[in-house]
C-alpha cells in the first residue's frame, strides 16, 4: 500500500487536525494500517464510510472496511489532536516559539520518520506523496507551507503537486511578523524572502549568488523540482536551515551569529537549495542513510564557493568540517547496538560526512569524478530513494576504484570514531633536498586511506609534499622534495583534504552540533 496524497487540515490554535489520506492498494484485503502517534483520535472513515472495525495499538492505526482489490484507491479519513510538544529540545513536532518581534512562531516539523506525530502517516523515509494543507489561523497570520499558497483571513491553503518525502514535505510554519521581500525571477522561479523588521536579513542576502547557484544546480542535476516558486523564511528555528520543498526555513541569526563558515548565510542558503535535489527529490532509503544528504548539501555548497564565489570561503568550509569532526561521538553510519536515536547522532555527520564521502575522494580521484557520481545519484529528473551503498556504488563507478574497505574504515562503526593521526619526520642538509617519512600513528591496527599535503615551512616559505595513501591506507610513505629553503616545521594537511590530524594534536576536542542555531 502506498499513500499517494495527504489532504491535511490543522487549526494553529486549537491544534485540532484531520487528514484524508489517499491510499493505493497493492494487495486485496479489507484492512489498512498506518503509523499514528497523534492523540484524541476520533471519526475514522474509509471511503467516506465509518469503519467496520479498527484499532490503535503500538503507534499503528488499523482500519477495516468493505474490502478492495489491488490497484484500488481508498481514502482513509481521521480526526485527531496534535500535541504541543517536540522531540527533546529540537523543533521536531509542533511548537510555538517567540519571534524577534515578540510574536508567536508556529512550526510543525516531521523530520525523518516523524510525520505520524500529526496523524496517520506512512513515516518510512523513502516514501513520496503530494500534499494539501488547509490551515485555520487568526487574522493577520502568515502561513507558509510547501506548494502553491492561497492565503485567506482565517484559512490558508497550500497545495504541493510535486511528490515530496514526508520528512520535509509534511510541515508548515506560521508567523504574523513576516514581511515578504521579492527577490526576483530566477530562471522562471519566483523567489521571495519572508523577513522580519527586527531580523533584517534581506540586506545580507546575496540574491545574485543564490540565483547563480540555482542555475548551477539545474545545469548539473536538472530543473528545480518544486514548481515555479521558492520561498525562504527567517524565524527562531532550532536548526540553521531546513529544506521544506520550495519553502526553506532559515534561522533568524544566520547573518549575525558567529560561525565556522566564512559567510554562514550564503553557505546555508545554498546548502538548503542543494537539498531540493539531494534530500527532497532524491531522498533517503532509510534513516541510517542520513549522512549522504547532509554531506551532499555541504559539498555542493562548498564546490560552488570554490568555483564561483571565493576559494577562501571554500577553504574555511573544509576547515570547518575538520573542526566539526574532531569531537564526533558517532560514525556517519553508526553501528552501535542498540541503534541510537537519530537526534543523538545526526549532528556528527556534518563534518565527517562531506569530508569522507566527497572531499577526500576528490583529493584522490578528482572533482569531476565526484560530480559525475553526484549526477548519477540526484540528476536525471526522477524521484528516487538512495542508500549509503548506492552512494558508494556511484562513486566506485565514477572513480573506477574499489571503495569497499574505504567505506568500512571511514563510514561505518560503533563508538566514537578515532580519526587517523600522522607523524612527519624529515632530514635536510641546509637548503638541499628534503627527505621525509609520513607515518600513521593512530589508531593502531587500522589504516585510513586518503590524500593530503604535508607543508614544509620556514617563516612564510612553504613547499608541499603530496601524500597519497590510496583508498585503503599505507602505514608509511617516504619521499623527497627540493624546497629551496631550510624547512623548520611540517604541517599535516594544511588544505583540509583529509580527516588527517597531526600526531601531537590535543587528544580531547569538544563535540559540536554544527547545524544548531540555538
Ligand atoms: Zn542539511
Amino acid at each position: 500500500m502506498t499513500v499517494l496524497h495527504y489532504d491535511y487540515a490543522f487549526d494553529l490554535e486549537s491544534r485540532a487536525a484531520s487528514v484524508v489520506a489517499t491510499l493505493r492498494i497493492d494487495a486485496p484485503g479489507d484492512c489498512v494500517s498506518l503509523p499514528m502517534r497523534a492523540g484524541g483520535l476520533e471519526d475514522v472513515l474509509l471511503g467516506g464510510e465509518p469503519i467496520a472495525d479498527g484499532s490503535l495499538a503500538g503507534g499503528v492505526l488499523t482500519a477495516c472496511g468493505a474490502g478492495w482489490d489491488a490497484g484500488d484507491d481508498v481514502e482513509l479519513e481521521a480526526h485527531m489532536l496534535v500535541a504541543l510538544e517536540t522531540w527533546g529540545d529540537s523543533q521536531v513536532g509542533y511548537s510555538v516559539a517567540t519571534d524577534a518581534e515578540g510574536a508567536p512562531f508556529h512550526y510543525l516539523v516531521s523530520w525523518i520518520g516523524g510525520c505520524d506525530r500529526f496523524g496517520p502517516c506512512d513515516a518510512a523515509p523513502d516514501r513520496f506523496a503530494t500534499y494539501r494543507f488547509t490551515v485555520t489561523h487568526p487574522a493577520g497570520m502568515v502561513v507558509l507551507c510547501p506548494g502553491r499558497i492561497t492565503p485567506g483571513d482565517s484559512q490558508t491553503v497550500c497545495e504541493l503537486e510535486q511528490p515530496a518525502p514526508t520528512y520535509s514535505g509534511f510541515g508548515l510554519a506560521a508567523d504574523p511578523s513576516w514581511v515578504d521581500v521579492p527577490l526576483g525571477d530566477w530562471g522562471g522561479v519566483a523567489v521571495t524572502l519572508y523577513d522580519m523588521p527586527s531580523v533584517d536579513m534581506a540586506p545580507a542576502f546575496d540574491k545574485g549568488a543564490h540565483a547563480r547557484f540555482l542555475a548551477w544546480m539545474e545545469e548539473r542535476f536538472g530543473p528545480y523540482p518544486y514548481g515555479d516558486q521558492l520561498r525562504f523564511f527567517a524565524g527562531p528555528t532550532y536548526w540553521s536551515g531546513f529544506e521544506h520543498p520550495g519553502n526553506i526555513a532559515l534561522s533568524d541569526t544566520l547573518h549575525t551569529a558567529p560561525s565556522y563558515y566564512a559567510h554562514p548565510l550564503t553557505h546555508v542558503v545554498n546548502h538548503e537549495m542543494a537539498h531540493q535535489w539531494a534530500g527532497d527529490r532524491t531522498t533517503l532509503a532509510g534513516a541510517r542513510d542520513f549522512a549522504w544528504k547532509e554531506a551532499m548539501a555541504e559539498y555542493l555548497s562548498f564546490v560552488f564557493e570554490d568555483e564561483e564565489l571565493s576559494a577562501e570561503d571554500a577553504q574555511a568550509t573544509a576547515q570547518a568540517w575538520k573542526t566539526f569532526a574532531l569531537g564526533a561521538q558517532y560514525y556517519p553510519v553508526p553501528e552501535d547496538a542498540p541503534a541510537p536515536p537519530l537526534l543523538d547522532w545526526y549532528q556528527d555527520v556534518y563534518g565527517p560526512g562531506p569530508m569522507i564521502l566527497f572531499r577526500q575522494l576528490e583529493a584522490l580521484y578528482g572533482r569531476d569524478a565526484v560530480m559525475t557520481a553526484l549526477a548519477a545519484l540526484i540528476g536525471g529528473g526522477e524521484r528516487a530513494a538512495r542508500s549509503i551503498d548506492d552512494v558508494r556504488a556511484a562513486l566506485e563507478a565514477a572513480t573506477g576504484a574499489d571503495l569497499a574497505a574505504y567505506f568500512d574504515t571511514w563510514i561505518a562503526g560503533s563508538g566514537a570514531p578515532v580519526w587517523p593521526r600522522f607523524e612527519v619526520t624529515w632530514t635536510q642538509t641546509r637548503t638541499g633536498p628534503l627527505s621525509y617519512a609520513v607515518r600513521q600513528t593512530a589508531p593502531v591496527g587500522q589504516l585510513f586511506g586518503c590524500a593530503f599535503a604535508v607543508a614544509f615551512t620556514r617563516d612564510t616559505q612553504r613547499a608541499d609534499a603530496w601524500i597519497d595513501l590510496g583508498p585503503d591506507g599505507v602505514a608509511e610513505v617516504t619521499g623527497s622534495i627540493e624546497p629551496g629553503f631550510h624547512a623548520t616545521a611540517a604541517v599535516v594537511d594544511p588544505d583540509a583534504t583529509c580527516l588527517a590530524f597531526p600526531a601531537a594534536a590535543a587528544a580531547a576536542a569538544p563535540r559540536r552540533a554544527p547545524w544548531r542555531a540555538r
